[in-house]
């Protein structure tokens, strides 16, 4: 019998973890926080392990929601073995660290700093790094068969170092998506998936509410964002980008990058930094290892100002530009939540989004205020009349819901359990799941809940 609890992640994006116990090993799939919510509050729920056996942790990627409460984990469980992709182990080095720094300056109180530098350098270089395909096989202390149990990274397309995770394991074999994109994106190339059967799949469902209409091809949205900034810049004035720094930062400065190229966007500074930038040298230095679409291209390559040079947002008065800065949904005192207070003033000037947002978050808010109405950016901030242009664009790293689909088509598994998807999306593939494979057995677990599955 397999044993499947989600621990975090299930009806939203955020504290992805799902644990496994199979034949007596346990194994979590990432080990995430929560974007919106802060200290314990962001955690999946860890304590559910309290009595279970748990010998391996598999991170699929270096996202926060994928990764962040793995320092919380390995001071609870110090034992437990971790793997991830030599890319997720890199960028992990620089993205945790940084979120060590954001805590540090957001607390005073330092007991909600949950962990130091010291114990996440120590994490990092604990982290078993396994190339895509390579099988690892586990058995964990309390393991009740003489089989191991066999576990491969497949390359998921959706950000570098991402994965999907096969296990197998006596003759059955589950399927993780982790975060995935099938189809190309600027730089990255697409999910690889296997060829193998699959009797469990265990799937994201980010998109599964989102119709085609809502998301147009990519080369007609690149045309629409060109023409939108133009527009901007044009009247003489800025660009606001709020971009994760890790995977939409390098996607959109490279489409930004080849629409200047092309003369079809006009060319002004554009300006990055922090973490962002650092990671964008990752990418670099593994661009002739993974799946990337141009393996001669270089993102650092690409001229870029320092934004953390200017400290007067004024100046984007005086000098119009591009400035792509992080978070994606303008967390509280986050780069792109403070410049937004001076953006939403400006009539000339453009605020435009091109990833996914939460309901609630800074960036939603802004995105459903209407012009000259007032928008407060939290609960508790000073309402400001929104004065400039909003836009949204759609530049997906996960793959649209007939793409997930054509998964489930493709391999046709005893059962489908869906995760990482608000309920309507996942409303939508159990729907069309049923619909179109009767057999199939679905599954949109609660946190906390177990999946019994016949080994
Ligand atoms: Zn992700
Ligand atoms: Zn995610």
């Amino acid at each position: 019998m397999i044993k499947i609890i989600p621990l975090g992640g299930t009806d939203d994006i955020g504290a992805s973890c799902i644990y496994l116990n199979i034949d007596g090993t346990g194994l979590l799939l990432d080990c995430g926080v929560h974007p919106k919510k802060k200290g314990i509050d962001s955690l999946p729920e860890l304590d559910l392990l309290d009595n279970l056996p748990l010998d391996y942790v598999f991170i699929s990627h270096a996202h926060q929601d994928h990764i962040g409460a793995l320092p919380i984990l390995i001071k609870k469980f110090p034992h437990v073995i971790i793997y991830a992709t030599p890319q997720t182990q890199e960028i992990a080095n620089l993205t945790l660290h940084n979120a060590v720094t954001i805590l540090e300056k957001d607390f005073n109180d330092l007991s909600l700093i949950l962990y130091s530098h010291e114990e996440i350098d120590l994490l990092v270089k604990s982290i078993i790094a396994v190339e895509y395909n390579d099988e690892i096989q586990l058995k964990g202390l309390r393991h009740k068969s003489l089989e191991p149990i066999i576990v491969q990274f497949y390359d998921a397309g959706h950000i570098l170092g991402s994965a999907s995770i096969l296990i197998k394991y006596k003759h059955k074999s589950y399927f993780y998506t982790g975060d995935i994109r099938i189809s190309p994106q600027q730089i990255m190339n697409g999910a690889k998936l296997p060829r193998y059967l699959i009797d469990t799949l265990l799937t994201e469902t980010t998109y599964g509410s989102v119709s085609l209409k809502n998301l147009p091809e990519l080369k007609e949205e690149k045309k629409r964002f060109a023409k939108a900034i133009n527009k901007i810049l044009g009247k003489g004035g800025s660009v606001l980008i709020p971009v994760f720094a890790l995977g939409k930062t390098q996607e959109i400065l490279s489409i930004i990058h080849s629409l200047i190229k092309k003369n079809e966007l006009t060319d002004v500074p554009v300006y990055t930094g922090g973490v962002g930038t650092k990671i964008s040298q990752v990418y670099d230095k593994n661009r002739f290892i993974v799946n990337v679409r141009d393996k001669n291209f270089e993102i650092s390559k690409i001229p870029q100002e320092n934004l953390y040079n200017i400290t007067d947002p004024t100046y984007f008065n005086r000098k119009p530009g591009i400035v792509l800065a992080a978070s994606g949904m303008m967390i509280e005192n986050t780069t792109s939540f403070k410049l937004a207070k001076h953006w939403l003033r400006q009539k000339d000037f453009g605020i435009f989004f091109v990833g996914y947002v939460d309901i609630d978050s800074p960036a939603c808010r802004i995105y459903s205020a209407k012009k000259n109405q007032k928008v407060q950016l939290t609960d508790f901030s000073e309402p400001i009349e929104l004065k400039c242009e909003i836009d949204k664009f759609s530049f997906p790293s996960h793959s649209d819901r007939y793409e997930i689909f054509s998964i489930i088509g493709k391999y046709k598994p005893d059962q489908v359990i869906l995760l990482h998807g608000e309920n309507n999306s996942r409303d939508w593939f159990g729907y069309n799941i049923l619909k179109e494979f009767p057999n199939i057995k679905v599954y949109a677990p609660t946190t906390g809940s177990e999946i019994l599955i016949e080994s």
